[in-house]
């Protein structure tokens, strides 16, 4: 009985992917630059790194840090996150404005 519940339980993992989720929210579920509640988000992990333009991570520092992150997304691991719906706005308008010099990966 325990071959036959050990093989279910590999034979699940192996269906599903053995994914994890990892909690990446900070202290505060306030955004401190813009004053409002932020939305838990899960999101995939980083698979690996990628070059950011520079004015768009010091812009992003200041004026909206709380956004979608921007790497390559690896679907074997999950973040949880906060996401500012205002600071997801300042990103997405700041992408628009600046097409060429961000990547866009889907991190929903
Ligand atoms: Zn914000």
């Amino acid at each position: 009985m325990r071959k036959i519940l050990a093989l279910a339980a590999l034979a699940v993992g192996l269906v599903t992917g053995c994914t994890s989720l990892r909690d990446a929210r900070g202290p505060s579920e306030i955004c401190e630059v813009h004053h409002t509640l932020m939305n838990t988000v899960e999101v995939p992990g980083p698979h690996g790194s990628t070059q950011l333009d520079r004015d768009y991570v010091e812009t992003g520092t200041r004026l909206f840090p709380h956004c979608y992150p921007d790497y390559p997304p690896d679907q074997r691991h999950r973040l949880v996150i906060y996401v500012c719906n205002d600071c997801a706005r300042l990103q997405r308008d700041w992408k628009r404005t600046h097409q060429t010099t961000v990547p866009a990966y889907p991190s929903r």
